[in-house]
């Protein structure tokens, strides 16, 4: 059967390798672990065309249950402020399309570059979690201090991770993909 997210999934796997490698490397400040899902509950989650449409087929996959409860939080979204609200796919705080979750959603935690070339970290870190120990909370950056005291091993490099660097990846253009419009989460699952 032809698989119109081929393509997509060559793409993402290689994504994928590439994050795991960033969160190994980064791995001395990441305090991710299963059920934490502050990452799910306050975010506006920017997604293009083709990462909602696979994220909506893994959603179609689910039991009808679960889709039920989407569905009603999806409903509880319609007056939302649309700059923070929690993920209507979060379901017993973990997510229930985790393997079709868009790119926003697997650089969750890891510390990445602003377009300014800046250090910008998750925001967890200011609630004591990724990257809070070198965290210097009166600049809001990156403390060298505390990387040295408090003997990191590796000093933290910075990615570029932002969803317009990965939709401009050559392999990208190479895979041919479309991304389609780009927008929040909510307006693609809310139209008037
Ligand atoms: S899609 Fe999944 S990982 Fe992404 S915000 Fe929603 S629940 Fe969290
Ligand atoms: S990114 Fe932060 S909030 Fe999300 S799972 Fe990791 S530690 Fe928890």
């Amino acid at each position: 059967m032809n698989n119109k997210f081929e393509n997509y999934e060559k793409f993402l796997n290689v994504i994928d390798d590439d994050l795991r490698k960033i969160f190994q490397y980064q791995s001395e400040y990441i305090e991710c672990k299963r059920g934490c899902s502050l990452c799910c509950r306050q975010g506006d989650y920017p997604l293009s065309s083709i990462e909602f449409d696979y994220l909506m087929s893994g959603f179609n996959l689910l039991d009808e249950d679960i889709k039920n409860l989407i569905r009603q939080n999806i409903e509880a979204l319609r007056n939302c402020d649309k700059t923070s609200y929690i993920c209507p796919f979060l379901i017993n705080n973990c997510c229930s399309v985790y393997n079709y979750r868009p790119f926003v959603c697997r650089a969750f935690g890891v510390l990445t570059e602003d377009s300014k070339g800046n250090p910008s970290f998750p925001f967890c870190t200011t609630k004591g979690l990724n990257f809070s120990k070198i965290y210097d909370e009166e600049k809001k950056h990156l403390s060298s201090d505390l990387v040295k005291k408090n003997n990191f091993k590796i000093f933290p490099k910075i990615f570029r991770l932002s969803n317009n660097v990965l939709m401009n990846l050559p392999l990208a253009k190479e895979l041919n993909i479309e991304f389609g419009e780009a927008k929040k989460l909510v307006d693609f699952l809310i139209q008037d």
